[in-house]
Protein backbone atom coordinates (compact mmCIF):
# COMPACT_ATOMS: atom_id res chain seq x y z
CA UNK A 1 0.00 0.00 0.00
CA UNK A 2 1.19 3.56 -0.79
CA UNK A 3 2.53 5.10 2.67
CA UNK A 4 0.30 7.86 3.50
CA UNK A 5 3.39 10.60 3.40
CA UNK A 6 5.17 12.49 0.95
CA UNK A 7 7.58 10.89 -1.09
CA UNK A 8 10.09 13.75 -0.68
CA UNK A 9 10.04 12.77 2.92
CA UNK A 10 11.25 8.81 1.87
CA UNK A 11 14.89 7.47 3.04
CA UNK A 12 16.66 6.08 0.32
CA UNK A 13 15.65 2.64 1.69
CA UNK A 14 12.14 3.60 1.51
CA UNK A 15 12.29 5.06 -1.91
CA UNK A 16 13.57 2.39 -3.07
CA UNK A 17 11.08 -0.16 -1.94
CA UNK A 18 8.69 2.25 -3.16
CA UNK A 19 9.71 2.08 -6.38
CA UNK A 20 10.47 -1.42 -6.88
CA UNK A 21 6.23 -1.64 -5.77
CA UNK A 22 5.39 1.05 -8.35
CA UNK A 23 7.61 -0.84 -11.10
CA UNK A 24 5.96 -4.55 -10.15
CA UNK A 25 2.52 -2.82 -9.96
CA UNK A 26 3.03 -1.20 -13.68
CA UNK A 27 4.75 -4.36 -15.10
CA UNK A 28 1.44 -6.12 -13.75
CA UNK A 29 -0.56 -3.91 -15.32
CA UNK A 30 1.25 -3.99 -18.48
CA UNK A 31 0.83 -7.85 -18.77
CA UNK A 32 -2.72 -7.16 -18.18
CA UNK A 33 -2.71 -6.12 -22.28
CA UNK A 34 -5.40 -3.32 -21.75
CA UNK A 35 -6.82 -0.84 -24.87
CA UNK A 36 -8.77 1.96 -23.47
CA UNK A 37 -8.62 5.63 -24.35
CA UNK A 38 -8.83 8.63 -22.08
CA UNK A 39 -8.00 11.08 -24.82
CA UNK A 40 -11.13 11.80 -26.32
CA UNK A 41 -13.11 14.70 -25.28
CA UNK A 42 -16.43 13.96 -26.34
CA UNK A 43 -19.91 12.40 -25.63
CA UNK A 44 -20.45 8.63 -25.55
CA UNK A 45 -22.82 6.66 -27.42
CA UNK A 46 -25.06 6.87 -24.78
CA UNK A 47 -24.84 10.25 -24.48
CA UNK A 48 -25.48 11.19 -28.08
CA UNK A 49 -28.59 8.34 -28.00
CA UNK A 50 -30.41 10.54 -25.36
CA UNK A 51 -31.07 13.04 -28.21
CA UNK A 52 -31.94 10.27 -30.64
CA UNK A 53 -35.47 12.24 -30.94
CA UNK A 54 -34.18 14.31 -33.24
CA UNK A 55 -34.08 12.00 -35.56
CA UNK A 56 -37.86 11.81 -36.18
CA UNK A 57 -38.07 15.55 -36.38
CA UNK A 58 -38.92 18.08 -37.28
CA UNK A 59 -42.23 17.40 -37.52
CA UNK A 60 -43.90 19.51 -40.74
CA UNK A 61 -41.79 21.87 -42.07
CA UNK A 62 -42.42 25.42 -41.05
CA UNK A 63 -41.43 27.38 -38.40
CA UNK A 64 -43.20 29.41 -36.22
CA UNK A 65 -43.24 32.53 -38.39
CA UNK A 66 -44.21 30.19 -41.05
CA UNK A 67 -41.23 30.04 -42.95
CA UNK A 68 -40.46 27.04 -45.11
CA UNK A 69 -37.31 25.55 -43.27
CA UNK A 70 -36.48 23.33 -46.35
CA UNK A 71 -35.58 26.34 -48.63
CA UNK A 72 -32.78 29.10 -48.90
CA UNK A 73 -32.94 32.32 -46.27
CA UNK A 74 -33.03 33.14 -42.67
CA UNK A 75 -29.06 33.86 -42.12
CA UNK A 76 -29.94 35.00 -38.62
CA UNK A 77 -31.24 31.77 -37.86
CA UNK A 78 -35.32 30.46 -36.63
CA UNK A 79 -36.53 33.32 -34.38
CA UNK A 80 -37.66 30.20 -31.91
CA UNK A 81 -33.79 28.77 -31.21
CA UNK A 82 -32.56 32.65 -31.04
CA UNK A 83 -35.24 32.81 -28.14
CA UNK A 84 -34.28 29.73 -26.65
CA UNK A 85 -30.84 30.52 -26.20
CA UNK A 86 -31.52 34.01 -25.88
CA UNK A 87 -32.72 33.11 -22.78
CA UNK A 88 -30.14 30.56 -21.84
CA UNK A 89 -27.42 33.20 -22.47
CA UNK A 90 -29.71 35.93 -21.09
CA UNK A 91 -28.99 38.14 -23.95
CA UNK A 92 -32.05 39.07 -26.41
CA UNK A 93 -33.61 37.18 -29.50
CA UNK A 94 -31.41 40.17 -31.96
CA UNK A 95 -28.36 39.68 -30.26
CA UNK A 96 -28.45 35.88 -31.16
CA UNK A 97 -27.54 34.61 -34.78
CA UNK A 98 -27.82 30.88 -34.71
CA UNK A 99 -25.41 29.17 -37.48
CA UNK A 100 -24.08 25.87 -38.22
CA UNK A 101 -23.20 22.54 -36.65
CA UNK A 102 -19.97 23.95 -34.81
CA UNK A 103 -19.25 27.18 -32.82
CA UNK A 104 -15.40 26.76 -33.67
CA UNK A 105 -16.13 27.87 -37.52
CA UNK A 106 -18.22 31.04 -35.79
CA UNK A 107 -15.05 31.68 -33.98
CA UNK A 108 -13.04 31.23 -37.23
CA UNK A 109 -15.32 33.17 -39.47
CA UNK A 110 -15.18 36.37 -36.54
CA UNK A 111 -11.50 36.24 -36.35
CA UNK A 112 -10.93 36.10 -39.97
CA UNK A 113 -13.17 39.23 -40.55
CA UNK A 114 -11.56 41.23 -38.12
CA UNK A 115 -8.10 40.35 -39.90
CA UNK A 116 -9.22 40.99 -43.33
CA UNK A 117 -12.02 43.69 -42.07
CA UNK A 118 -11.54 44.39 -39.10
CA UNK A 119 -13.86 44.40 -36.16
CA UNK A 120 -16.71 46.47 -36.33
CA UNK A 121 -15.18 49.07 -34.28
CA UNK A 122 -11.50 49.04 -36.09
CA UNK A 123 -9.60 48.71 -39.20
CA UNK A 124 -8.49 45.27 -40.47
CA UNK A 125 -5.95 43.44 -38.30
CA UNK A 126 -4.01 41.94 -41.10
CA UNK A 127 -0.81 43.67 -41.62
CA UNK A 128 -0.70 44.89 -37.86
CA UNK A 129 1.18 43.04 -35.41
CA UNK A 130 -1.64 41.54 -33.28
CA UNK A 131 -1.28 38.91 -30.30
CA UNK A 132 -3.91 37.59 -28.22
CA UNK A 133 -4.08 36.75 -24.48
CA UNK A 134 -5.15 33.24 -23.67
CA UNK A 135 -5.29 31.88 -20.24
CA UNK A 136 -3.58 28.23 -19.86
CA UNK A 137 -3.76 25.14 -19.77
CA UNK A 138 -6.65 26.04 -22.31
CA UNK A 139 -8.16 24.54 -25.25
CA UNK A 140 -5.53 23.79 -27.71
CA UNK A 141 -7.89 24.24 -31.05
CA UNK A 142 -7.89 28.06 -29.70
CA UNK A 143 -4.28 28.29 -29.84
CA UNK A 144 -3.84 26.26 -33.19
CA UNK A 145 -6.44 28.89 -34.67
CA UNK A 146 -4.36 31.95 -33.91
CA UNK A 147 -1.32 30.34 -34.83
CA UNK A 148 -2.57 29.15 -38.49
CA UNK A 149 -2.21 32.91 -38.72
CA UNK A 150 0.05 34.20 -37.01
CA UNK A 151 -1.20 35.35 -34.31
CA UNK A 152 0.97 35.54 -31.49
CA UNK A 153 0.05 34.05 -28.07
CA UNK A 154 0.46 35.42 -24.32
CA UNK A 155 -0.41 33.07 -22.15
CA UNK A 156 -1.59 33.70 -18.42
CA UNK A 157 -2.19 31.48 -15.78
CA UNK A 158 -6.13 30.01 -15.43
CA UNK A 159 -7.03 30.10 -11.81
CA UNK A 160 -9.61 28.12 -9.58
CA UNK A 161 -12.00 31.79 -9.82
CA UNK A 162 -10.88 31.94 -13.73
CA UNK A 163 -7.83 33.51 -15.80
CA UNK A 164 -5.10 35.84 -13.68
CA UNK A 165 -6.73 39.04 -14.39
CA UNK A 166 -4.39 41.21 -13.05
CA UNK A 167 -2.06 39.40 -15.59
CA UNK A 168 -4.01 40.81 -18.18
CA UNK A 169 -5.04 44.32 -17.01
CA UNK A 170 -1.18 45.00 -17.11
CA UNK A 171 -0.78 43.24 -20.30
CA UNK A 172 -3.52 44.99 -22.48
CA UNK A 173 -2.80 48.20 -20.64
CA UNK A 174 -0.06 49.31 -22.43
CA UNK A 175 0.28 47.20 -25.29
CA UNK A 176 -1.85 47.97 -28.43
CA UNK A 177 -0.70 44.74 -30.49
CA UNK A 178 -2.98 42.85 -28.07
CA UNK A 179 -5.86 42.88 -29.64
CA UNK A 180 -8.14 40.43 -28.05
CA UNK A 181 -8.22 37.07 -25.65
CA UNK A 182 -10.16 33.73 -25.52
CA UNK A 183 -11.74 32.36 -22.43
CA UNK A 184 -14.05 29.64 -21.71
CA UNK A 185 -15.56 31.18 -18.68
CA UNK A 186 -17.43 28.20 -17.63
CA UNK A 187 -16.29 24.71 -16.24
CA UNK A 188 -12.78 25.86 -18.63
CA UNK A 189 -11.18 23.35 -20.59
CA UNK A 190 -9.23 21.64 -19.31
CA UNK A 191 -9.22 23.55 -15.57
CA UNK A 192 -12.63 23.14 -15.13
CA UNK A 193 -12.98 26.97 -13.01
CA UNK A 194 -15.48 29.34 -13.94
CA UNK A 195 -14.98 32.88 -13.83
CA UNK A 196 -16.13 34.82 -10.52
CA UNK A 197 -18.29 38.15 -11.18
CA UNK A 198 -15.13 39.89 -10.14
CA UNK A 199 -12.64 38.94 -12.31
CA UNK A 200 -15.81 39.42 -15.22
CA UNK A 201 -16.20 42.64 -14.41
CA UNK A 202 -12.57 44.09 -14.54
CA UNK A 203 -12.24 42.23 -17.87
CA UNK A 204 -15.27 43.83 -18.76
CA UNK A 205 -14.15 47.26 -17.79
CA UNK A 206 -10.59 47.36 -17.93
CA UNK A 207 -8.68 49.70 -20.21
CA UNK A 208 -7.17 48.56 -23.19
CA UNK A 209 -4.11 50.43 -25.04
CA UNK A 210 -6.30 48.33 -28.62
CA UNK A 211 -9.40 49.96 -28.92
CA UNK A 212 -10.89 47.48 -30.71
CA UNK A 213 -10.10 44.71 -28.24
CA UNK A 214 -12.08 41.87 -28.48
CA UNK A 215 -13.25 39.05 -25.45
CA UNK A 216 -13.97 35.52 -27.33
CA UNK A 217 -16.02 34.25 -24.63
CA UNK A 218 -16.12 30.81 -26.06
CA UNK A 219 -19.32 29.39 -23.60
CA UNK A 220 -18.87 25.85 -24.52
CA UNK A 221 -19.86 24.81 -21.13
CA UNK A 222 -22.59 26.69 -20.34
CA UNK A 223 -25.24 24.34 -19.08
CA UNK A 224 -22.80 21.46 -18.82
CA UNK A 225 -23.35 20.78 -14.79
CA UNK A 226 -21.92 17.45 -13.13
CA UNK A 227 -23.22 18.40 -9.82
CA UNK A 228 -26.89 19.97 -8.80
CA UNK A 229 -25.46 23.29 -7.43
CA UNK A 230 -24.84 25.10 -11.16
CA UNK A 231 -22.18 27.41 -11.66
CA UNK A 232 -23.85 30.48 -13.26
CA UNK A 233 -22.02 32.34 -16.23
CA UNK A 234 -21.50 36.17 -15.69
CA UNK A 235 -23.01 37.77 -18.10
CA UNK A 236 -20.26 39.55 -20.03
CA UNK A 237 -22.26 41.18 -22.67
CA UNK A 238 -24.14 43.65 -20.20
CA UNK A 239 -21.27 43.61 -17.85
CA UNK A 240 -19.08 45.41 -20.78
CA UNK A 241 -21.96 47.50 -22.25
CA UNK A 242 -22.55 48.87 -18.59
CA UNK A 243 -18.77 49.93 -18.71
CA UNK A 244 -19.02 51.23 -21.68
CA UNK A 245 -17.62 48.74 -23.99
CA UNK A 246 -20.36 47.33 -25.60
CA UNK A 247 -18.61 45.82 -29.14
CA UNK A 248 -15.63 44.15 -26.65
CA UNK A 249 -17.59 40.28 -25.94
CA UNK A 250 -18.62 37.99 -28.65
CA UNK A 251 -20.38 35.22 -27.01
CA UNK A 252 -20.03 31.63 -28.49
CA UNK A 253 -22.05 28.68 -27.80
CA UNK A 254 -23.70 25.31 -29.85
CA UNK A 255 -25.27 22.16 -28.62
CA UNK A 256 -22.30 19.99 -29.55
CA UNK A 257 -22.33 18.22 -26.42
CA UNK A 258 -26.02 18.67 -25.44
CA UNK A 259 -27.41 16.81 -28.47
CA UNK A 260 -25.08 15.69 -31.53
CA UNK A 261 -21.70 16.71 -31.31
CA UNK A 262 -21.38 16.56 -35.22
CA UNK A 263 -25.10 17.82 -35.93
CA UNK A 264 -25.83 20.62 -32.98
CA UNK A 265 -26.69 23.91 -33.82
CA UNK A 266 -24.02 26.78 -32.66
CA UNK A 267 -24.65 30.39 -32.11
CA UNK A 268 -22.94 33.39 -31.49
CA UNK A 269 -24.39 36.39 -29.28
CA UNK A 270 -23.37 39.86 -28.88
CA UNK A 271 -23.87 44.05 -29.00
CA UNK A 272 -26.73 44.28 -31.92
CA UNK A 273 -23.77 46.50 -33.35
CA UNK A 274 -21.57 42.99 -33.47
CA UNK A 275 -24.30 41.06 -35.07
CA UNK A 276 -25.11 43.51 -37.52
CA UNK A 277 -21.10 43.54 -38.09
CA UNK A 278 -20.72 39.54 -38.80
CA UNK A 279 -23.76 38.99 -40.33
CA UNK A 280 -22.66 42.02 -42.69
CA UNK A 281 -19.89 39.87 -43.57
CA UNK A 282 -21.20 35.87 -43.44
CA UNK A 283 -24.23 37.24 -45.93
CA UNK A 284 -21.37 36.80 -48.45
CA UNK A 285 -20.31 33.04 -47.24
CA UNK A 286 -23.91 31.83 -46.71
CA UNK A 287 -28.10 31.89 -47.86
CA UNK A 288 -28.76 30.60 -44.99
CA UNK A 289 -28.03 27.95 -42.00
CA UNK A 290 -29.84 24.33 -42.07
CA UNK A 291 -33.35 25.89 -40.59
CA UNK A 292 -34.42 21.90 -40.86
CA UNK A 293 -31.69 20.98 -38.12
CA UNK A 294 -32.65 24.11 -36.23
CA UNK A 295 -36.44 23.48 -36.29
CA UNK A 296 -36.03 19.70 -35.01
CA UNK A 297 -33.72 21.28 -31.59
CA UNK A 298 -36.67 24.01 -31.17
CA UNK A 299 -39.66 20.88 -31.77
CA UNK A 300 -36.51 18.88 -29.15
CA UNK A 301 -36.53 21.38 -26.48
CA UNK A 302 -39.33 23.26 -26.94
CA UNK A 303 -38.09 25.58 -24.24
CA UNK A 304 -35.00 26.86 -22.49
CA UNK A 305 -36.09 24.84 -19.62
CA UNK A 306 -36.03 21.78 -22.20
CA UNK A 307 -32.62 22.40 -22.63
CA UNK A 308 -31.40 22.33 -19.04
CA UNK A 309 -33.89 19.25 -18.09
CA UNK A 310 -31.35 17.11 -21.19
CA UNK A 311 -28.73 18.36 -19.30
CA UNK A 312 -29.70 16.60 -15.75
CA UNK A 313 -29.70 13.31 -18.13
CA UNK A 314 -26.12 14.00 -19.27
CA UNK A 315 -25.24 14.98 -16.05
CA UNK A 316 -26.63 11.47 -14.11
CA UNK A 317 -24.41 9.69 -16.93
CA UNK A 318 -21.01 11.63 -16.02
CA UNK A 319 -21.07 12.48 -12.85
CA UNK A 320 -19.82 8.75 -11.64
CA UNK A 321 -17.51 8.60 -14.09
CA UNK A 322 -15.97 11.85 -13.06
CA UNK A 323 -16.26 10.48 -9.79
CA UNK A 324 -14.60 7.47 -10.71
CA UNK A 325 -11.60 9.76 -12.00
CA UNK A 326 -11.10 10.91 -8.37
CA UNK A 327 -11.96 7.78 -6.42
CA UNK A 328 -8.90 6.54 -8.39
CA UNK A 329 -6.46 8.99 -8.34
CA UNK A 330 -7.28 9.92 -4.39
CA UNK A 331 -6.71 6.22 -3.70
CA UNK A 332 -2.94 5.80 -4.87
CA UNK A 333 -1.63 9.61 -4.82
CA UNK A 334 -3.54 11.14 -1.55
CA UNK A 335 -0.62 11.79 0.77
CA UNK A 336 2.18 11.65 -1.54
CA UNK A 337 2.76 15.43 -2.26
CA UNK A 338 3.50 14.24 -6.03
CA UNK A 339 0.09 15.17 -7.84
CA UNK A 340 -3.11 17.37 -7.87
CA UNK A 341 -6.05 17.18 -9.77
CA UNK A 342 -9.27 19.46 -10.36
CA UNK A 343 -12.75 18.08 -8.99
CA UNK A 344 -14.91 19.82 -11.53
CA UNK A 345 -18.32 20.67 -11.13
CA UNK A 346 -19.32 20.41 -14.58
CA UNK A 347 -17.68 20.58 -18.26
CA UNK A 348 -15.66 17.72 -19.61
CA UNK A 349 -11.97 17.39 -18.38
CA UNK A 350 -10.25 17.01 -15.11
CA UNK A 351 -6.79 18.98 -15.61
CA UNK A 352 -3.88 16.41 -13.60
CA UNK A 353 -0.69 18.10 -12.28
CA UNK A 354 2.15 15.71 -11.96
CA UNK A 355 5.37 16.27 -10.59
CA UNK A 356 7.29 18.71 -12.29
CA UNK A 357 9.17 17.33 -15.42
CA UNK A 358 7.15 13.73 -15.52
CA UNK A 359 4.20 14.09 -17.29
CA UNK A 360 5.82 13.49 -20.72
CA UNK A 361 7.17 10.02 -19.01
CA UNK A 362 3.78 9.31 -17.51
CA UNK A 363 2.28 9.85 -20.97
CA UNK A 364 4.42 7.49 -22.29
CA UNK A 365 4.50 4.82 -19.56
CA UNK A 366 0.43 4.67 -19.93
CA UNK A 367 0.46 4.54 -23.50
CA UNK A 368 3.08 1.17 -23.39
CA UNK A 369 0.56 -0.36 -20.80
CA UNK A 370 -2.27 0.26 -23.14
CA UNK A 371 -4.09 3.60 -22.07
CA UNK A 372 -3.98 6.48 -24.54
CA UNK A 373 -3.81 9.59 -22.55
CA UNK A 374 -4.07 12.96 -24.78
CA UNK A 375 -0.13 14.26 -25.18
CA UNK A 376 1.58 15.99 -22.15
CA UNK A 377 1.32 19.63 -22.97
CA UNK A 378 -1.63 19.51 -25.27
CA UNK A 379 -3.12 22.35 -23.23
CA UNK A 380 -0.96 24.88 -24.12
CA UNK A 381 0.43 27.05 -26.85
CA UNK A 382 2.31 24.91 -29.34
CA UNK A 383 2.35 22.22 -27.00
CA UNK A 384 5.02 23.33 -24.83
CA UNK A 385 4.04 22.87 -20.98
CA UNK A 386 7.15 24.69 -19.43
CA UNK A 387 6.95 22.77 -16.43
CA UNK A 388 6.12 19.05 -18.33
CA UNK A 389 3.44 19.25 -15.89
CA UNK A 390 -0.23 19.01 -16.82
CA UNK A 391 -1.84 16.25 -18.49
CA UNK A 392 -5.59 16.75 -19.48
CA UNK A 393 -8.36 13.73 -18.71
CA UNK A 394 -11.77 13.09 -20.45
CA UNK A 395 -13.33 10.55 -19.23
CA UNK A 396 -16.63 11.14 -20.53
CA UNK A 397 -16.28 8.69 -23.85
CA UNK A 398 -15.02 5.30 -22.30
CA UNK A 399 -17.40 3.50 -20.42
CA UNK A 400 -17.52 3.06 -16.00
CA UNK A 401 -15.71 0.54 -15.74
CA UNK A 402 -13.05 1.91 -18.17
CA UNK A 403 -12.69 5.13 -16.97
CA UNK A 404 -11.95 3.16 -13.69
CA UNK A 405 -9.59 0.38 -14.86
CA UNK A 406 -7.92 3.08 -16.91
CA UNK A 407 -7.49 5.69 -14.13
CA UNK A 408 -5.85 3.06 -11.71
CA UNK A 409 -3.45 2.55 -14.35
CA UNK A 410 -2.55 6.32 -14.75
CA UNK A 411 -2.29 6.53 -11.15
CA UNK A 412 0.26 4.06 -10.82
CA UNK A 413 1.94 5.81 -13.67
CA UNK A 414 2.03 8.95 -11.96
CA UNK A 415 4.01 7.49 -8.55
CA UNK A 416 6.05 5.13 -10.60
CA UNK A 417 6.88 8.62 -12.98
CA UNK A 418 7.54 10.59 -9.81
CA UNK A 419 9.37 7.61 -8.05
CA UNK A 420 12.19 7.23 -10.45
CA UNK A 421 12.54 11.09 -11.01
CA UNK A 422 13.38 11.06 -6.93
CA UNK A 423 15.27 8.13 -7.58
CA UNK A 424 17.33 9.92 -9.91
N1 LIG B 1 -14.88 25.37 -27.41
C1 LIG B 1 -14.40 24.56 -26.47
C2 LIG B 1 -13.82 25.15 -25.23
C3 LIG B 1 -14.42 23.18 -26.64
O1 LIG B 1 -13.91 22.38 -25.69
C4 LIG B 1 -14.96 22.64 -27.82
C5 LIG B 1 -14.97 21.19 -28.07
O2 LIG B 1 -14.31 20.42 -27.44
C6 LIG B 1 -15.45 23.54 -28.79
C7 LIG B 1 -15.41 24.89 -28.55
C8 LIG B 1 -16.02 23.05 -30.09
O3 LIG B 1 -17.33 23.49 -30.23
P1 LIG B 1 -18.18 23.19 -31.52
O4 LIG B 1 -18.45 21.74 -31.58
O5 LIG B 1 -19.45 23.98 -31.30
O6 LIG B 1 -17.42 23.68 -32.71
Amino acid sequence: AAPQQPLTDLTPDQLAEFTAGKRAAYDALVARGLKLDLTRGKPSGEQLDLADGLLALPTGHTDGDGVDVRNYGGLTGLRELREIFAELLWVEPEQVVAGGNSSLTMMHDSLVQMLLHGPVDGMPWRGQDVRFVCPVPGYDRHFTMLASYGIDIVTVPMEADGPDVAAIEALVKDDPSIKGMWIVPTYANPAGSTISHEKAARLAAMPTAAPDFKIFWDNAYAFHHLTEEESKTEDIISLCSAAGNPNRPIMFASTSKITYAGAGVAVLAASTDNVAWYLKHYQFASIGPDKVNQLRHVQFFGSAQGVRDHMVKHREILAPKFAAVDVALARELDGLGIAHWTRPTGGYFVSLDVMDGTASRVVALAKAAGIALTPAGASFPYGDDPDDRNIRLAPSFPVLSEVEAAMAGVATCVSLAAAEKLAG
